[in-house]
């Protein structure tokens, strides 16, 4: 038993039924007697068409707008999820970036994580209570709110698994872990059961959006224990960690 952190992305969370398939993951980590911390992202391309709405207002409209505008996304997402797991009879609180104590510097849509004051969650926690806390957003020094930068979500779950000194941190995705290439786009790329967080931190900065760059960095540095694995399939993820086992040994 232990506290887990459980970040699911947008097309975990696209529609009614994926909401439903997320509640009950969630649910069962619970019921398995571990407390869970989940993070969300916003449903599908609510993003993207919450970006597309602005243009039609104002191309040029300010940062801090745009925050304020694309962090309703993760609401959305949050609120149903914690609806759905109200549906199923658990006791479930869905927060937001800055109710999660998350909180930021002030560079409006790419702010970095200064630091969570993480007293909120760990209430909630205290009463046994599934926390649901929404992706990609914190709050500045203007009590303004700031979001992270595209594919933020990541680096949130890991803030929060770091901060709440969580045993694990997995990544829900729509793909089985990580792979040699991106499986989409790549045939023949096959699945690592592990990578080490330098060469994750490479394929990140190369373009591999299984994982946001800055949170793989902020893994490394607080040695979180990260796993990535779909939310769709129930097989075995990749787990991503500091030395893999399969390096070559060498005797000395
Ligand atoms: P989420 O919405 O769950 O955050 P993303 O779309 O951000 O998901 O990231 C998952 C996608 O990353 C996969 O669908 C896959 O196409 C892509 N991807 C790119 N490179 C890789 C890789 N090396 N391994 C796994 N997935 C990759
Ligand atoms: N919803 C945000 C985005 O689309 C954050 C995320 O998905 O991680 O970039
Ligand atoms: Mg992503």
């Amino acid at each position: 038993m232990g506290l887990i952190v459980q970040k699911f992305g947008g097309s975990s969370v696209a529609d009614a039924d994926k909401i439903r398939n997320v509640a009950r993951i969630i649910t069962e980590t619970y019921r398995r007697g571990h407390s869970v911390v989940a993070v969300l992202s916003a449903q599908g391309d609510t993003t993207d068409d919450l970006i597309a709405k602005a243009a039609e207002i104002n191309p040029n409209g300010s940062k801090r707008e745009m925050d304020m505008l694309l962090s309703t996304g993760e609401q959305i997402s949050c609120s149903l999820c914690a609806m759905a797991i109200e549906a199923m009879g658990y006791p479930v609180i869905s927060l937001t970036g800055w109710q999660a104590g998350v909180r930021t510097n002030s560079a409006y849509s790419n702010a970095r994580i200064k630091r969570v004051a993480p007293e909120r969650i760990l209430a909630e926690l205290d009463k046994k209570c599934i926390v649901i806390v929404t992706g990609f957003q914190g709050i500045n020094k203007y009590d303004d709110i700031t979001t992270l930068g595209r594919g933020g979500s990541d680096t949130s779950a890991v803030a929060l698994a770091a901060s709440l000194h969580a045993d694990l941190c997995q990544i829900y995705t729509d793909v089985d872990g990580v792979y040699t290439a991106d499986p989409r786009h790549v045939e023949g790329a096959k699945k690592l059961d592990e990578i080490t967080f330098d060469e994750m931190l490479e394929l990140a900065t190369l373009g591999a959006q299984v994982l946001h760059n800055r949170s793989v960095e902020m893994a490394k540095r607080y040695n979180v224990n990260l796993e990535v694995l779909s939310s769709f399939s129930g097989n075995p993820g990749t787990k991503v960690k500091e030395v893999v086992k399969n390096v070559e040994k060498m005797h000395v």
